[in-house]
């Protein structure tokens, strides 16, 4: 029996509510209180508060399902578990339960027959190994051990994995305990184990136990108030139950048929290719379709999405698909999300007309663009592409830097990625000295220019 996504949230949910939980609903993908991060990344992320202690209003129980964009992963996609979008599903205790009852009921939602039913035979879990900061966490590893996991697939691993924290600052840390699914996959080896990077293993759920505070002399203080955060993805989860990828599911195979009837070619022949163009294209259906109004730009969040758009274009034209059919892709991923998140619904049209005319400015130079890629690419001395022809691809023709270092890693080609931001440095410095000769005070946000130009440089940063 193949389980269904639906079936799945359900599930969950029901679950949760059964152990007392408050079903509180998805935040927006582009965080209300947080400037600092372009996108939601994860369940806990709209409940950090909390976390720190501030009252939640639905009590000290809550569960729900988060729309969750991960633009950090966007190089990993194509492989067999990493979406940029996904949906994660998490519970929490705010200074309730511990880690007994938060692995306890972990290990009963996977396994019991009534719940997910995977046989206890397929479940590999990781503990974290302790350091001079913390100690091993045998409380994690006694309680699965008493719950009847098998010894042989426990696993001590160090912070690298196994620990959550305010990276290098301050703030509610602690162990977590990761769930994987053992796959069909032999061992890779006699050090094989989730760390190994071998695919042997699938990472699908992780409890996180906010124990210790970290203070600024770097001490780890036990905390008061100790709580526990969960996420589970629901790709990842039904890797664990049918097998195969993130890909082979009820979420993506009304998008693969979109695809293989605008293309005429077959997924088996083009895997990659059917993965980025539904994987980015259905990111960008649920940018488009939040809240926020966010549309396609030069900064910040509207980068990303054309970023994505405008990949999502090049591997469409890849599998020859004619232009317009990225955005028949979308009306495909909107009937398959509309009942379960109806504001794609209610913003069909102008996600819609967004895709499409993004997709036609990208058009209109990429074949050009490309040519001119291959004449650069041809007539270089030393394999180094130069900044002043990384800015001229992206200045004229349209070119997401992403897109140039993408086609120049193909073709072994290094790229000046610091001559090409010095250049745009420079650029923005004209555009605005002009507007602040146009209008007056016109160089008043000079700030958010510099701030946005930040933030996306950061974001390079993260993908590169
Ligand atoms: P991985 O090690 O596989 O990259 P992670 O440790 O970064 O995953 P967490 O931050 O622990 O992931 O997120 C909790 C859960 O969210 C994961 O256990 C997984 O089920 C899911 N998840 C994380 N990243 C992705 C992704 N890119 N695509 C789909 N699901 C994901
Ligand atoms: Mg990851
Ligand atoms: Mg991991
Ligand atoms: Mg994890």
């Amino acid at each position: 029996k193949l389980y269904a996504s639906d079936e799945i949230r359900t599930k969950y949910l029901e679950f949760f509510q059964e152990k007392n939980h408050a079903v509180i609903s998805s935040s927006s993908v582009i965080p209300d209180n947080d400037p600092t991060v372009l996108f939601t990344t994860a369940g806990m992320h709209p409940l950090i508060p909390y976390l720190l202690g501030e009252k939640h209003p639905s009590g000290t129980r809550l569960t729900n399902i988060q729309k969750c964009i991960r633009t950090g992963d966007i190089e990993e996609v194509g492989d067999e578990t990493h979406c940029t979008f996904f949906e994660m599903m998490g519970n929490w205790s705010l200074g309730d339960y511990f880690k007994h009852e938060s692995i306890a009921w972990s290990w009963e939602f996977i396994t019991s027959s009534e719940w997910l039913g995977i046989p206890k035979s397929k479940i590999a879990v990781t503990v974290f190994e302790g350091d001079d900061d913390a100690p091993c966490d045998t409380e994690s590893y006694d309680i699965w051990r008493r719950l009847g996991q098998n010894e042989e697939e426990i696993f001590f691993l160090p912070k690298a994995d196994n620990w959550w924290g305010p990276a290098g600052q301050t703030g509610p840390c602690g162990p977590d305990t990761e769930i994987f699914i053992i796959s069909e996959k032999e061992r890779c080896g006699p050090s094989c184990s989730p760390a190994c990077g071998c695919g042997r293993y699938v990472e699908f759920w992780n409890n996180v136990f906010l124990q210790y505070n970290k203070t600024a002399e770097g001490k780890f203080e036990p905390l008061t108030q100790k709580n526990v955060d969960t996420g589970m993805g629901l790709e990842r989860v039904l890797v664990a139950l049918n097998g195969g990828t993130v890909y082979d599911s009820d979420l993506f195979s009304p998008i693969f048929a979109s695809i293989e009837s605008l293309s005429g070619k077959t997924y088996e022949d083009n895997k990659k290719a059917y993965r980025v163009i539904a994987d980015h294209t259905r990111t960008a259906v649920f940018i488009l379709g939040d809240t926020y109004g966010i549309t396609p730009s030069n900064v910040d969040q509207g980068y990303v999405l054309r970023r994505l758009i405008r990949r999502a274009v090049r591997f469409a034209m890849q599998l020859g698909i004619h232009e317009g059919g990225l955005a028949q892709i979308a009306e495909a991923i909107v009937d398959r999300y509309k009942l379960t998140y109806p504001e794609l619904q209610t913003n069909r049209d102008m996600i819609i007309r967004e895709l499409q005319t993004e997709e036609a400015r990208f058009q209109k130079t990429l074949v050009q663009g490309l040519r001119e890629f291959e004449k650069i690419s041809d007539s270089l001395e030393n394999g180094r592409l130069d900044g002043e022809a990384a800015f001229k691809l992206y200045d004229t023709f349209g070119f997401p830097i992403e897109l140039t270092l993408e086609l120049a890693e193909e073709r072994s080609i290094v790229v000046d990625f610091e001559g090409y931001r010095e250049r745009l440095q420079k650029h923005k410095q004209l555009s605005q000295a002009g507007a602040a000769q146009k209008f007056k005070g016109g160089l008043a946000d000079h700030s958010t220019q510099t701030a946005n130009l930040h933030s996306a440089t950061h974001l390079l940063h993260a993908a590169l």
